[in-house]
């Protein structure tokens, strides 16, 4: 039986501990932080949004995310299974912001069958609390979301039970050689170690909201001309995020107070009853980003060495469609699946 070592225990490196241990392989993950590992991955919002995210996303990466989206629910079903609800995701705007809906209209028009123009009546019928001053909205029935920490939880305690080894180590990729048959790198971020990776900082508010304001489904919404979203969050909190900024070195691992004022802004924009939340949380992650913002799997050493990173905003979205790219690469030399994931197919400059 071959032995699998993974480096990182965030979404990614985990989705791989889990596909690669269900087909019998012998693996062990290491990270510096812990399990989960308190990376990118511990401030994910839990978005699986692919259709609400198909202006950005090349169609092939919006089918993957639909994927994803039924490989969580499988992956869940007896860990955590309130942990995942699929309730669709909507975009509101106000009159102000008509300009900005129509623009992005206009970028998910190939895939108007997959969603619905709402009114205000529309709007008010799907997320009661919210303001009248929403005239229009998009809904996406088929988008998800999910509890980014149950989920990374969920994954440790499978990995325990099918035998998983957890090492709390930093270690590095010619530290494993002569123990593994091969060697996984799911490392996120971290300097110096690929030279094309770079770091998009985030961050996103974690709210207590006042008795009376509930949303059921991830909202997005305009706050000055930027997107910004609210995710039903453990009961009945809300995630309010995400800011994006790509940092120069050295990057620090700490929130910004501008970008601490842009979701504080950005939470009474969408309703000025949010300034009554309590703050249990401020978020922040290095999202590792390639230039085409998509992820990334490379090999090395004849097949020994598997990279899988650049997942950007979209760890939780396409991490166990990437792991299965990187188990059928164990399996095999090339899969239909892993080509999706080679820049020369992605190289179509910004997205
Ligand atoms: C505010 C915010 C909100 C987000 N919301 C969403 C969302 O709603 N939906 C979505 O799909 N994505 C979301 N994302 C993006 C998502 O979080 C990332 O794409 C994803 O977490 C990247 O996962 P990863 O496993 O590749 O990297 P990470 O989660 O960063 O994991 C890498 C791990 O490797 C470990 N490590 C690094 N070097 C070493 C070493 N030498 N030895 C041992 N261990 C090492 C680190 O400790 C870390 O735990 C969000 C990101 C942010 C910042």
């Amino acid at each position: 039986m071959q032995t699998i070592a993974i480096i990182g225990a965030g979404v990614t490196g985990l989705s791989c501990a889990v596909r690669l241990l269900r087909a019998g392989f012998k693996v062990s993950i290491f990270d510096r932080s812990g399990f989960p590992g308190q990376g990118a991955s511990a401030a994910a919002a839990g978005m699986l949004t692919p259709l609400g995210e198909s202006a950005e996303l090349p169609l092939r990466f919006v089918e993957a995310g639909l994927k994803a989206i039924g490989i969580w629910k499988d992956l869940l079903a007896d860990e955590m299974p309130c942990a995942l609800k699929r309730r669709g995701s909507l975009l509101v705007a106000s009159a102000f912001d008509r300009p900005l809906l129509t623009a992005f209209q206009r970028g998910i028009e190939p895939l108007s069958d997959r969603w619905v123009m709402l009114d205000r009546a529309g709007v008010r019928t799907l997320e009661p609390c919210l303001s009248p001053v929403y005239e229009d909205g998009l809904y996406f029935p088929e988008d998800a979301h999910l509890d980014a920490i149950e989920a990374l939880k969920a994954m440790v305690r499978l990995t325990l039970q099918m035998g998983g080894q957890l090492i709390c180590e930093e270690t590095e990729v010619s530290d494993l050689w002569d123990r593994y048959d091969r060697v996984i790198d799911c490392r996120g971020w971290t300097q110096d170690h690929d030279p094309d990776l770079h770091a998009v900082k985030g961050e996103a508010l974690s709210l207590l909201p006042p008795d009376g304001f509930q949303l059921t489904r991830p909202v997005r919404f305009f706050s000055g001309a930027e997107l910004f979203y609210a995710v039903p969050h453990a009961g009945d909190g809300l995630i309010v995020g995400a800011t994006m900024r790509r940092e120069a070195l050295p990057v620090e691992d700490m929130p910004r107070l501008d970008g601490l004022k842009s979701l504080l802004d950005a939470a009474q924009t969408l309703d000025r009853r949010l300034n009554r939340a309590y703050l249990k949380e401020v978020l922040c992650g290095v999202r590792p980003s390639y230039p085409t913002k998509l992820p990334r799997i490379s090999t090395g050493q004849d097949g020994a060495y598997i990279a899988a990173n650049g997942m950007y905003r979209h760890g939780f979205l396409l991490g166990p469609v990437v792991a299965q790219a990187v188990m059928d690469l164990v399996n095999s030399d090339d899969t239909p699946c892993l080509s999706m994931f080679s820049d020369r197919n992605n190289d179509r400059g910004a997205l």
